[in-house]
């Protein structure tokens, strides 16, 4: 287990851009609220939660210190109304109905919900996200929708021993993300990197790391 600051130096050391290092988004699933009050006390922002529900009580809680939540779990879209009304980022979109589902329960009042596509970056067949040929269908989608923002992409590469095969995947993520780029060009988030590989995909052009173990330590048992 690291400090917020540690990890924040090791961020800024392996940044391919010193002038704008990668956020650091803190996976805070199975964590209290009580951790997260102490993390933001300490000048973390962003949280990342897996499960809507899960991170309804805990977004009530800590509502006077707003935080910037990111939904980073797979979502149904039956439940794309509490997704759409809690959270501020979704990393999960995957599909065309859930770009509708959000949009359609994304209040008008409220700034657009910043939303990336998933990839399935490894085409595990247990995995959500959406192929790579899928992108700019599901982003021409998005862009369509004024209650939602496009900001980039987000993948979970197989969990590969074999180093240079996650480093591969997260190349071929960011051949992507230049992609998407020049029909989008103010997409600024690349999203990927976990406690394990994060300095590897930093290397590889992440601007968004999810880490949840080397920061809080080992989760609790669900
Ligand atoms: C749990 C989770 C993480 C954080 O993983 P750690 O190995 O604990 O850093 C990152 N991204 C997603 C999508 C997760 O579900």
């Amino acid at each position: 287990m690291l400090s917020l600051s540690h990890i924040l130096a090791q961020l800024e050391s392996t940044a391919r851009n010193k002038n704008s290092p990668p956020r650091l988004l803190a996976v805070s699933k199975s964590q209290t609220s009580a951790a997260i009050a102490q993390l933001a006390k300490q000048g973390q922002r962003a949280f990342g939660e897996n499960y809507v529900q899960e991170a309804a009580a805990k977004q009530r809680e800590l509502k006077e210190l707003s935080l910037e939540w990111h939904l980073i779990g797979h979502l149904q879209s039956n439940k794309a109304e509490l997704a759409a009304t809690q959270f501020d980022w979704v990393q999960t979109v995957d599909r065309p109905k859930l770009v509708s589902a959000l949009a359609r329960h994304r209040s008008p009042e409220r700034s657009p919900l910043n939303v990336l596509i998933q990839v399935n970056i490894d085409a595990e067949t247990s995995k959500y996200g959406c192929a790579p040929q899928e992108i700019p269908a599901l982003a021409a989608l998005i862009a369509a929708e004024p209650q939602l923002t496009l900001r980039g992409l987000m993948a979970i590469p197989a969990p590969d021993p074999d180093l240079l095969r996650r480093r591969d995947a997260f190349r071929r993520m960011n051949t992507l993300y230049r992609q998407l780029s020049e029909s989008y060009p103010h997409i600024d988030t690349l999203s990927m990197g976990m406690s394990d590989d994060f300095e590897l995909a930093v290397a590889e052009g992440a601007t968004l790391v999810r880490i949840g173990t080397a920061l809080f330590g080992t989760r609790p048992p669900q």
